[in-house]
């Protein structure tokens, strides 16, 4: 089967949140664990990330500096952490494949996601991104053109557009790749934000969710199975209530009605059944959201939430 797994914040970063290098390096590795495992089953793998807390890292960088070294767009932060987590992810991958006695190689492909130049979130950013800033802070930043909100009694906040991803520019390299036999990463932190403006493309102010993006990913890759692979082992009605409990196989009806409910937080959980949901419902395959070393169990349809067309 062709499996597309999104990896959450967990699978690079500290259980903390730490993201020291070495706390990156020591997530990656645990995370390739379970990857190379359903490579040795037989599968073909591709996968995506997520970049918050890089990115987050890069942006504090940029702040403090602003005064000396001109801060660089949020395109340019995506291409970076797509660049760092790619890399880390292949030197574990190749570790753990290594270590299971075979020489499969994977490759990091800086890779674009196409967004619509007049897509709502442009003209009005609701996305915060970073830390609060004070007003003195927030002005140098403004002067370079970037957008904040006022958060009572917090500070300053950066918004930005969250546009959906409209397609995979660099879907043909991940293709070829895949074809020569390599493991793909591809798409991480959703993809850098770009626009086709005067028919050229060009990297846009924007952040994509990158478990939004890893559905059109799965879709275009005509995967079999998409698993968002987080910190919990699937999505759980009443979160946090004496009545939690989690879902299991579901159709997309069933699904769609229960997200109705409002069961599912919206910049954690929501965006995970939104894009299982999506997925299931525009092909034959299963989308999972699970934990990473139930990911094995799952896609062999005993564990994790699982949705599927019907
Ligand atoms: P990731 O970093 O893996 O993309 P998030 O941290 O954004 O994941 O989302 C996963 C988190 O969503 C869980 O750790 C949990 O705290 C939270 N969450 C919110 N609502 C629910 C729910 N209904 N069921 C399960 N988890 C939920
Ligand atoms: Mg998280």
């Amino acid at each position: 089967m062709r499996i597309v797994i999104a990896l959450g914040g967990n699978a690079m970063t500290a259980p903390d949140g730490r993201a020291r290098v070495e706390d990156q390096q020591a997530a990656i590795a645990q995370a390739a664990e379970p990857i190379s495992g359903l490579v040795a089953d037989g599968h073909e793998v591709v996968l995506t990330h997520g970049n918050g807390p890089q990115v987050g890292n890069l942006l504090f960088k940029n702040e403090l500096a602003a005064n000396v070294v001109p801060p660089v767009p949020l395109d340019w932060c995506g291409a970076q952490t797509q660049a760092t987590l790619g890399m880390t992810l292949m030197n574990a991958l190749d570790a753990a494949f290594a270590a299971r006695g075979f020489a499969k190689r994977t490759i990091a492909l800086v890779s674009r996601t196409l967004v619509d130049a007049d897509d709502p979130g442009f003209a009005s950013p609701t996305k915060p991104i970073g830390r609060h800033l004070t007003e003195d802070e927030a002005k140098v930043l403004i002067e370079h053109g970037q957008q904040f909100t006022e958060v009572p009694g917090k500070g300053w906040r950066r918004v930005v557009a969250s546009p959906e991803p409209r397609a995979c520019l660099d879907l043909a390299a991940a293709e070829a790749l895949l074809a020569a036999g390599f493991l793909v990463v591809c798409c991480g932190g959703g993809g850098i934000p770009t626009v086709r403006r005067d028919g050229e493309l060009v990297g846009v102010e924007a952040v994509i969710d990158k478990d939004l993006t890893a559905a059109l990913l799965a879709e275009e890759l005509a995967a079999d199975v998409l698993v968002i692979a987080t910190d919990v082992d699937g999505a759980v009605l009443d979160w946090g209530t004496p009545d939690a409990r989690q879902v299991g196989g579901v159709s997309t009806t069933e699904m769609r009605a229960i997200a109705a409910e409002q069961h599912f937080a919206t910049g954690s959980m929501g965006p995970k059944v939104e894009a299982v949901t999506r997925f299931a419902e525009r092909t034959s395959g299963t989308g999972i959201i699970t934990s990473l070393s139930l990911i094995g169990e799952a896609v062999e349809g005993r564990v994790g939430t699982r949705v599927t067309a019907a």
